[in-house]
Parts: C-alpha cells; structure tokens; sequence
C-alpha cells in the first residue's frame, strides 16, 4: 500500500519517471536521511560523524541551503556530523529564493580552501514566506559539481497537484531526494511526509544494518522500508493517505487547493488596497505576508506596534496568527489550508485585523 500510495501521490505532482517514495514522520527525519544519503555518495561509504560541530578547515564538508531555509538543515547537519558551521548560508534574491548566482561561488570559494561541497538542499516554499527556489537554474548548478540536491518542498509541495501550480517542481528531475508533507496541506493527520528518492539502492546501504534476528528469506524481493529510513519499526501511514486520496479523489483535493489558493490571493489584494497596510512578500501559494502600516508611525516603531497587533488580535480569539521577521521587518502571517476554511473566514480575519488596529487608534 505504501508503494501504492507514493506512487499516486507522485503522479499527482507530476514527478519525473525514475523517483521511488517512502513515507517517513516528518520532512526534518527525511531531510537528516537526505544528508546522510550525500555524505556517504560524497565519502563513498567511507566516513562517519565528525561531532555536532563537524570538522574544521581543509577536507570539511560544506552543505548549501538559502539563509531562509528550514531550521531542520541545520539540525540534521548537526545531527549527521556536518556541524553547523559547516551549512553554507547561500544569498537570497528580491523573491528571497536562493540565488544561483551565489551558489555558485560559495562552492567555487570553498573549492579554493580544499573544503569538500557535497549536497545542496533547495526550498520549495520556504517557511517564512513561501519562497520558491528554482530547481531548474539550481539543479545544474549541483549537478555540474557533483552535488547531491535535496528538494524541501513540506508545504508548498502539496499544491503541485494542480497542473497550474505544476511550475513548483520544474527542475525536479535534477534533485536527487524531496519531500512533502500530505501532513501540511492534504487533509492526513500528523504525521506523514512522502520521500521520494532517486536511487533506493543507495538510501538502503547507507541505512541497512542486517543483524541475523532480522533475516527473512523473503529479503531479496520486496522493498524492506526499515532499510528506506532510521526507524527500524514503522506506524503503518499509507493507510491514512490510502484513505484521504481514494475517499475525496484527486478531483476534490485539487478542487480544495484551489481554492485555498483564490482566498489567500483575494486576501493579498485586500491588502494591496488598504491605505494603512503593506504586502511584505508575494504569494505563489497560500501565505500571505504583511503588516500594518497606518499613517504617523515611522518605520522604528512598526515592528513593536505590529507585534501589539498580533497579541492583541489572537487574544481576541477569533483568529490565531503567527509572524516571522523578514530582514528584521515584523511580519504578520495569513495562511489558508484546512478544509472548512472559506470565504467568509478569510473575510472575518481582515474584519478583525482591521478592528484591533482601529482599536490601536493609530499609534
Ligand atoms: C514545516 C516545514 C518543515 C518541517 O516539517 P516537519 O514535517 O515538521 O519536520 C521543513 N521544511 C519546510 C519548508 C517546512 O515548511
């Protein structure tokens, strides 16, 4: 049933031919499983965990990711022996995707100091804003040196199922794993994250361990998926998607991001026209980016006064937001991805946002 369900899920967001999906918990353990995956491409089996701060100096190394990208790159390079110090922060472009540009000559930089590049991971998505980096213009960038490219795509992932939106993952047949969390925006409870990789064969002698007490005769021919990730016991998650996708259809599902999508543009444009308020970032998918701007207020004061705002608005109760902070700018946070959540939702969300800053009276 697992392969079953990966495989129409990878239909779904039109995936290149040649992926085999594994669901694992969440996309932080599969990210930690992409960079064992690179480490062991780039040593050749040959080497393990240097510590959670990694080696130093010549022979390190070296994993890319944008600066926006998810806290989990940095655990997981933590976690697998990278160290910290050894993600390479790559520069960001006005749409705060990675900029190919400067992944280039981080890596040529780090050739030069005998640092050893071994796998960049892209976001599709980022979680701050929704950012999408470009497979397409990335991808060769990895492949030309060699690099193993992993493709975060948890949430934004999920919305390729709309042939419209299908321009996500253009670049996908240059990534060498992915992920996406049917557990973010595709109605299956926490926990399941598809992982899709390239080449099984070498998740599974990066990962297998074959003690006597686990030896079947049946070993050879079948995928053994305690071999496709850490857990050697697995909670039996394809039954979950097997439900979500054959009791709604991929017609219903397509029909609800759809509609999540139109809301959070609609909300965008409200925005756009309000005299007191600013869009802080685009809106490829469902997160909508901004803040309160009223008259008076100089820009010093704007991220206290927006802070308020949030505090204020989800003490109210109607609506609960979060907010991150784009080069050090309070943002406030909108997004639309459940399934009962409709026009009128969204409608009373700018209805409170309004009210609680009215309430501020200006300040
Ligand atoms: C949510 C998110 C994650 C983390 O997902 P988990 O499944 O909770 O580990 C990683 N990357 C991105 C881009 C996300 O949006």
């Amino acid at each position: 049933l697992e392969e079953k369900v990966t495989g129409w899920l990878g239909e779904m967001i039109g995936l290149p031919e040649g992926f085999h999906g594994v669901i694992q918990d969440t996309a932080s353990t599969t990210t930690l499983c992409a960079l064992v995956c690179a480490r062991e491409k780039t040593t050749a089996y040959g080497v393990n965990a240097a510590g959670p701060d990694g080696l130093a100096g010549a022979g390190a190394l070296r994993v890319y990711a944008s600066r926006e990208a998810h806290s989990s790159v940095l655990k997981g390079a933590k976690i697998a022996g990278f160290g910290a110090a050894n993600v390479v922060a790559v520069d960001i472009d006005e749409s705060r995707a990675m900029d190919p540009a400067d992944l280039e000559a981080k890596i040529a930089a780090d050739l030069a100091d005998g640092l050893v590049p071994c796998c960049v991971i892209a976001t599709v998505g980022t979680t701050g804003c929704t950012a999408i980096d470009r497979l397409k213009e990335l991808g060769p960038v990895a492949r030309r040196h060699g690099l193993w490219l992993h493709v975060d795509a948890a949430l934004a992932g999920n919305a390729a199922i709309l042939p419209e939106m299908r321009w996500l993952l253009d670049g996908a047949e240059f990534a060498d794993s992915l992920v996406l969390n049917p557990h973010k925006w595709l109605l299956t409870n926490f926990d399941c994250s598809a992982y899709y990789v390239r080449d099984p064969e070498h998740l599974e002698r990066t990962l297998s361990i074959h003690p006597e007490y686990l030896k079947t005769g049946r070993d050879r021919e079948v995928n053994n998926y305690m071999d496709w990730g850490i857990p050697l016991g697995r909670r039996f998650r394809a039954l979950k998607l097997w439900f979500v996708l054959r009791s709604y259809g991929v017609r219903q599902l397509q029909e609800m991001i759809a509609g999540h999508l139109a809301l959070a543009r609609e909300f965008a444009g409200w925005v756009d026209e309000a005299a007191d308020w600013e869009r802080l970032a685009e809106v490829p998918v469902n997160l909508v980016c901004f803040r309160w701007r009223p008259a008076g207020v100089d820009e010093a004061q704007l991220n206290r006064v927006n802070a308020e705002l949030v505090e204020k608005v989800n003490a109210e109760g109607t609506i609960y937001l979060t907010h991150t902070k784009l080069d050090e700018v309070y943002t406030i946070r909108l997004a639309v991805g459940q399934r009962g959540t409709g026009r009128q939702h969204v409608d009373e969300a700018w209805g409170v946002l309004r009210k609680m800053a009215g309430e501020m009276g200006g300040r």
